[in-house]
């Protein structure tokens, strides 16, 4: 059974997030989301937020699960019996930290690989950070993130 580890903050999943969970899905026999609490990045919505947004847009793969994470990365893998943790790679900027993760993680658990999947090109330019600066001045992310998603980031952006 090869289980792969797709970890993130997600906050919020997009469109770009999930087609790396969805190829990832069939080169593996179970796909784990990690959903990183990441407090120092002040996220916009909460865990339970993301881990529901996550578990609304996967539900129809079969060998997909989510679950929140407040631990070390390889010891969240170690828990699941991963060997692999996924990464999207989107543009030379995201390889330098990539990298360095990678490399920490080695020297944390030399039996777990980080294994980088290159963005499809026509989400390459997506994140979620763009994602919540197109919302917050009443641009439209329709097919960029799920409806609900959409939805969840207008009532905020309206509230505010
Ligand atoms: P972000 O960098 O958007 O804040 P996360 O921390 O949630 O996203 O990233 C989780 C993983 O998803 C990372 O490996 C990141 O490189 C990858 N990723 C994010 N957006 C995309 C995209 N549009 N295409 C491919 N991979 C992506």
């Amino acid at each position: 059974m090869q289980v792969a580890i797709c970890p993130g903050s997600f906050d919020p999943i997009t469109v770009g997030h999930l087609d790396v969970i969805e190829r990832a899905a069939k080169l593996y026999d179970k796909v784990v989301i990690g959903v990183a609490q990441d407090a120092n990045k002040k996220p916009l919505f909460s865990l339970e937020d993301r881990v529901k947004f996550i578990s609304n847009s996967v539900s129809k793969l079969e060998n997909v699960e989510v679950e929140a994470f407040d631990s070390l990365l390889v010891q969240f893998a170690r828990k699941h019996k991963a060997r692999t943790i996924i990464k999207g790679l989107r543009a030379v900027s995201d390889f330098e930290l990539e990298f360095q993760m990678a490399q920490v993680n080695h020297y944390l658990d030399i039996s777990i690989e980080t294994v980088f999947m290159m963005a499809s090109p026509k989400y390459a330019y997506l994140s979620s950070s763009a994602v919540k600066e197109i919302a917050s001045y009443g641009g439209s992310v329709e097919g960029l993130v799920t409806t609900e998603v959409e939805i969840a980031l207008k009532e905020f952006f309206k509230k505010k």
